[in-house]
């Protein structure tokens, strides 16, 4: 169902007045956890102002350690739900499991399945049980293959809804956080109709790579970005080294504009 030979013509996932995957960039701007109400509703308006067309924050965060901030739970997502209230932009956030996806789906717009639960079967067939817009991030060391075949899994259930993401795959290099592999964003185009994100942010693990690898995915082809933006990178929870600034994050979206030609 994922491949293009059966299914020529783009998919286009429909979320509000947004679109994913059709003539519009998908913008997708916030910090990597929510923090406190404040803190969301400022980022959230400040990417609103940017231009930006959806809010990212994790509620509920997949720490490589246990004593690691796990983020704020189900405060956080009533915290992004504030946001959105206030802002009007749809929220972009991760679940962990099946059973915070049967608790939760109702209140999140594009339900985010990160990378280290690419390969989590039971909560990929759950998910194509809903008809919300699923965000599928590949896997640390997933082959483009089996990005696809994950996606097939929730296509399979009947869910037609799903975006994939390119987030830099593991390789020997450290001096990056991760090697954003922007050869896969053309070949998942080649080989599927589904539209293709790309998150500089947690590929590179670096705030300064962030602008120019954003105008590379876009210039390639992307469908969109996701982009860690927070106001207080230094102190951030999470992900701060890869965090830019809501200024930075107003210039980048003039340079996409530019490359893109949106609006
Ligand atoms: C995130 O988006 O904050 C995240 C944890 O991403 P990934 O699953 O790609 O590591
Ligand atoms: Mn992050």
């Amino acid at each position: 169902k994922a491949n293009r030979t059966f299914h020529p013509e783009n998919t286009v996932v429909t979320v509000g007045t947004q679109t994913i995957g059709g003539n519009q960039l998908a913008i997708i701007a916030g910090p990597c956890s929510v923090e406190s109400r404040e803190q969301i509703i400022t980022i959230a308006q400040e990417v609103k102002s940017a231009g930006a067309g959806f809010l990212r924050g994790g509620a509920f965060k997949p720490r490589s350690s246990p004593y690691s901030f796990q983020g704020m739970q189900q405060e956080g997502l009533e915290l992004l739900k504030q946001a959105r209230a206030a802002t009007g932009l749809p929220i972009v956030t991760e679940i962990m499991s099946v059973k915070q996806l049967e608790e939760h789906h109702e209140d999140i717009d594009v339900i985010q399945i990160g990378a280290r639960n690419m390969q989590n079967f039971d909560l990929l067939k759950t998910a194509g049980q809903l008809n919300k817009p699923i965000l599928l991030k590949r896997g640390l060391s997933a082959t483009i293959e089996e990005l696809l075949m994950s996606a097939e899994y929730i296509l399979a259930g009947g869910n037609e809804n799903v975006i994939l993401c390119e987030r830099g795959i593991r390789t020997f290099e450290t001096y990056t956080r991760n090697t954003l592999d922007l050869s896969a964003v053309l070949a998942i185009k080649k080989l599927s109709h589904l539209p293709v994100i790309v998150d500089p942010s947690h590929a590179a693990g670096l705030w300064w790579m962030v602008e120019a690898l954003s105008k590379a995915a876009v210039a390639v082809g992307a469908d969109g970005v996701i982009i860690e933006v927070h106001q207080d990178p230094s102190n951030a929870k999470c992900d701060g080294q890869q965090s830019i600034k809501p200024e930075r994050f107003a210039r980048l979206m003039q340079s996409l504009r530019e490359i893109a030609r949106i609006e």
